[in-house]
């Protein structure tokens, strides 16, 4: 079993059933939708081809929907597209009329103290580059100083144009409830400051019908969400290293130091981190990735990522399904070299709620006993995921299965690095559990590797997990057949 969760973003290159159900076939355990682009009924056509293909591979994958936040953008340009040669001026506008040669709308709520002469304007993923040549109340004029290719709403970066809203506005919400309207399982924030924009979600998420069920994910991706990144951790359910924004945000020789602070204290939060953007990016058009990409790819394993997220790679790229299938075997390659030690000491010395502690020292006690006896896996039944996310973050070497009968708990430990979620037809009966421990270990494969640990509420299901039991399944009869 791979421990490294995949989360592929689906777009024009993956929009047919067909081409959904070939990702999660080849290893997606998650679908992102980003509803930055499209309109309404794209976003509920997507949405609605998701769930049809997670039904149709028989696979509970995790549904994200990923909203755009308060990103300064370009309006659209002629041709969608122009391209923008050093030297060359262009102007920054309010006017609705597409863009061409001479200048472009950008969506600034004013244009009043913007822009300074002599500052950088950083376009896309920041290889466009131009410099403010003068500024006035209602136009940045600017000088081309990296040249390339400029697509319709591309996203902009000024120093001096501070986004001064919160994350998660008016905009984002009508895109969050037309996806909530469609089932997902998760909502990623886009640029997020502190926890304040995850509480204000969580408030207006409990509020929606089917909201309470839906996860948080925080995109660390502006340089304030690295100060504030305790408190985001506290009031998320996994945070996303969003290399893209991110980059132009931090020096970009400070990002890799970032990224494993951030998988660090994620780690330690028992959150889930998903490493995210130009993972694979040369695999837009080519079947095989360059050295530095599978290097990166292996680096966030080693580091200790739960999941790894394709962009380009799977909307527009030639050869989604090849990118899965390299991460997929890039992962298996290195997990066996990844050592917990660095993990388990964070964790442990988390300052945690003190209530929490003994289902702490009962996860603990899990892998404790699973290591000492090489077991094979961990099965743990779960009603909430909770016990289940307390084993992985210590990052055991076995498999942990968490059995519940909740699909939408199975759905959300979807991106849970370690954990496979299955269904459990029993509820409350002990020896059935066992017995269901030991048929899982046979029909995966297991059983022959070695003894299992079960932990469980005792002395029935749906106590606080208080019991962890060592299973041999060569000394245990099959189970008994049910009429
Ligand atoms: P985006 O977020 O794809 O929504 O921009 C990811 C990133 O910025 O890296
Ligand atoms: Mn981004």
């Amino acid at each position: 079993m791979r421990r490294t969760k995949i989360l592929a973003t689906v777009g024009p290159a993956t929009k047919t059933p067909d081409q959904m159900i070939a990702l999660i076939t080849a290893g997606a355990d998650g679908l992102r939708l980003n509803l930055a682009h499209g309109s309404t009924g794209d976003h509920q056509a997507y949405l609605r081809t998701m769930h049809v293909a997670a039904r149709q591979a028989a696979r509970e994958v995790a549904i994200v929907a990923d909203v755009p936040g308060p990103k300064l953008r370009l309006g659209e340009i002629t041709n969608d597209q122009i391209r923008l040669v050093v030297g060359d001026g262009w102007s920054f506008d309010s006017e609705s009329a597409p863009g061409d040669g001479r200048r472009v709308r950008l969506e600034l709520p004013s244009f009043r103290g913007a822009a300074k002469a002599g500052d950088p304007i950083l376009l896309g993923d920041g290889s466009v580059e131009l410099r403010v040549t003068s500024a006035g109340p209602n136009s940045i004029e600017a000088r081309v100083v990296n040249g390339g290719i400029v697509r319709s709403r591309a996203g902009a970066y000024l120093p001096h144009a501070r986004l001064t809203t919160g994350a998660f506005d008016a905009s984002d919400r009508k895109r969050a409830e037309v996806a909530l309207a469609e089932g997902i399982d998760f909502l990623a924030l886009s640029f997020v400051r502190d926890s304040v924009d995850l509480v204000s979600a969580r408030r207006w998420l409990d509020k929606q019908p089917d909201g309470k069920e839906v996860g948080l994910i925080a995109k660390i991706e502006r340089a304030e969400a690295l100060k504030s990144i305790d408190g985001i951790l506290a009031d998320a359910d996994g945070i996303m290293i969003a290399r893209g924004d991110l980059g132009i945000e931090v020096a970009l020789e400070k990002l890799p130091l970032e990224q494993k602070d951030l998988i660090g204290r994620a780690n330690a939060a028992g959150r889930f981190a998903i490493v995210a953007t130009q993972v694979l990016l040369s695999m837009v058009n080519s079947p095989r990735p360059t050295r530095a990409e599978a290097t990166d790819v292996a680096n966030a394993v080693l580091d200790g990522a739960d999941a790894i997220m394709l962009s380009e790679e799977s909307t527009v790229g030639h050869f989604p399904v090849e990118a899965i299938q390299w991460l997929d075997r890039i992962a298996r390659a290195t997990e066996s070299a990844f050592d917990p030690r660095r993990t388990r000491e964070l964790v442990r010395a988390f300052p945690s709620d003190p209530t929490s502690a003994p289902e702490r020292a009962v996860a603990a006690a899990a892998v404790t006993l699973a290591e000492a006896v090489h077991a094979s896996v961990i099965v743990t039944p779960t009603h909430t995921g909770h016990t289940a996310r307390l084993i992985a973050a210590l990052r055991p070497a076995c498999p942990v299965v968490a059995l519940t009968r909740r699909s939408l708990v199975r759905r959300r430990l979807a991106l849970v690095r370690g954990v496979e979620a299955r269904p459990s037809p029993t509820q409350g009966k002990i020896m059935e559990l066992r017995h269901q421990a030991i048929e899982l270990a046979r029909t995966e494969g297991l059983a022959e590797l070695g003894p299992i640990v079960l932990t469980l509420g005792f002395p029935v299901d749906g106590r606080p997990t208080n019991l962890v039991t060592l299973l041999d399944p060569s000394e245990e009869p099959p189970a008994p057949k049910h009429s």
